[in-house]
């Protein structure tokens, strides 16, 4: 099944739903149980919960990063756990945008190639000139245009961070999936950056999940999940 063609319902206004979750790492006693979750389309949903209730772990399930032991995880008409390892990579690389908690930069590419990736890994999506002018304007909203051509270890913490989000939302994605975006950040930074964030986003229509600690965020958001709910319900 093509990811690119199959995700897309417009008419449902559920993009993804969750039943019946449990998931478990192979090894550990970490247990995530969700009895259901759903997510609107455009919803911007923020995660919250302490270090170590399972908000990376939910968020990966959801892009398909992980699977599950039991229940189902729909994204819009597809069950993702009925998919090919390659076929939930490609729906990854096209349809969702992912800023990692560790940002997950390539340091033998340049701030340019970093941000221009998923291109370079989906022969779904063409690397077309406009392409290539929307990463310069992304970087530059992101005060990183004149830093293109540098690679990670010469950037800051904060810098490599805004690199993540652009590589993120070059591809326009359906959903955008940022893990502590604003972590590194300061308060000031974080709170343009996540104006930026949001203004992507909604230009786009697209659904903005994000886990944050920054509780002076959650007010930008529509809804608040507390991951620690159901991590406390998986232990009852
Ligand atoms: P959070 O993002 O909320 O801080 P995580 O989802 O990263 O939490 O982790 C949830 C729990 O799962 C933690 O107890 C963590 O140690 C454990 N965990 C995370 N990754 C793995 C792994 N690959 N193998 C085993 N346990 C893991
Ligand atoms: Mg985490």
């Amino acid at each position: 099944m093509n990811p690119q063609s199959s995700i897309l319902n417009p008419q449902s206004s559920i993009l993804i739903e969750i039943k019946g979750l449990d998931f478990r790492y192979g090894q550990g006693t970490f247990r995530l149980v969700i009895p259901e979750l759903c997510i609107a389309r455009g919803e911007k949903v923020a995660f919250i919960g302490p270090s170590g209730s399972g908000k990376t772990t939910l968020i990966h399930l959801i892009a398909g990063i992980l699977t599950p032991h039991a229940g189902s995880i729909r994204a819009g008409d597809v069950e993702l756990t009925q998919q090919s390892d390659r076929w939930r990579r490609n729906y990854r690389i096209s349809r969702i945008g992912f800023v990692f908690q560790e940002f997950e930069l390539l340091e033998y590419l340049t701030v340019r190639d970093n941000i221009l990736l998923p291109y370079y890994l989906n022969g779904l999506l063409r690397l077309a000139p406009e392409v290539r002018k929307t990463a310069e304007e992304l970087a530059a909203a992101m005060n990183l245009g004149d830093k293109l051509k540098r690679h990670p270890k010469n950037l800051s913490q904060g810098e490599r961070q805004r690199v993540a989000i652009c590589r993120a939302l070059i591809a326009s994605p359906e959903v955008l999936i940022a893990d502590e975006p604003t972590g590194n950040l300061d308060p000031e930074t974080a709170r343009a950056i996540l104006a930026l964030l949001l203004g992507e986003v909604e230009r786009r229509g697209a659904t903005l999940l994000m886990v944050t600690h920054n509780y002076a965020l959650l007010d930008a958001f529509e809804r608040v999940i507390d991951i620690g709910d159901f991590a406390r319900g998986s232990r009852s």
